[in-house]
């Protein structure tokens, strides 16, 4: 499968005219590299590449994808490649792919998040999308070790991971390492969202490029995260991503 890439700060991100493209992709990934490894990149996690060699490095992985979440690696994308990108939310592509997995019976594992919301998510997937859930886990456990392995002997081929950059993607590799054979797609926040236990910003926030903002007013001590928006913009108006 032929995807294009755009360099941006070394991390490689692929243009994807759409979710479809994505999910494709991600079964292209685990057929022909065993596993499939989905980033949603924000300019946060661009900047984090910048200071993280160990992450920069898991994102140009072979079996990694990264796709373009936030609207600052959207526009900086379509800058570089001349050419119009959708803006594809993590959460929303996550869902869509819960749908997949339910419509063709995949067995999904699913890892993050506090108790009460890993419990109530897998409890919405089972009736909304009639997901098979093979097991899950929140995000606070103490026995990595028996937590892969009781990832290894579920039989998931979805395993979705809620717990923050670089944290997801680093136990994400080490379930890969492990000889976890699935799609892997770190996902942040998005059962708090899911679940309704976070509201995402309003459609016209969302349309008008402002989620990161509403954000932000929702939740004002994130600031320091989210001057890693204006970090990207600084360093990608300097040509230095
Ligand atoms: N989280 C977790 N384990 C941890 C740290 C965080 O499960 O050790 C979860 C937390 O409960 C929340 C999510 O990770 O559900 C936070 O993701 P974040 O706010 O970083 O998401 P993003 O900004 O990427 O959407």
């Amino acid at each position: 499968m032929k995807i294009n890439n755009v360099a941006l700060g070394g991390v490689q991100v692929s243009v994807f005219a759409n979710q479809g493209a994505v999910i494709d992709a991600m079964f292209d990934r685990l057929e022909t590299q065993g596993a499939a490894v989905a980033f949603s990149m924000n300019a946060e996690m661009i900047i984090l590449a910048q200071h993280n060699p160990d992450y920069l490095a898991l994102t140009r992985q072979d079996c990694s994808l990264c796709f373009a979440d936030g609207i600052g690696v959207v526009k900086a994308v379509e800058i570089k490649s001349k050419q119009k990108l959708p803006r594809l939310p993590g959460c929303e592509l996550w869902e869509a792919l819960m749908k997949v997995a339910g419509a063709s019976n995949i067995a999904v594992f699913l890892v993050g998040a506090s108790a009460k919301v890993i419990q109530q998510t897998q409890q919405q997937l089972k009736a909304q999308y009639q997901v098979s859930v093979v097991g899950y886990a929140d995000g606070y456990f103490d026995n990595e070790q028996q937590l892969i392995e009781q990832i290894k002997s579920s039989g998931a081929r979805i395993v979705s991971v809620a717990m923050g950059s670089p944290k997801q993607e680093q136990f994400i590799f080490r379930c890969r390492d492990a000889g976890i054979q699935a799609i892997f797609m770190g996902v942040g926040g998005t059962y708090d969202v899911y679940t309704n236990n976070v509201k995402r910003a309003p459609v016209f926030w969302q349309k008008a490029g402002l989620e990161w903002l509403y954000r932000l007013l929702s939740q004002p001590t994130r600031w320091r995260r989210q001057v890693n928006l204006l970090r990207f913009i600084g360093l990608f108006l300097q040509k230095r991503l």
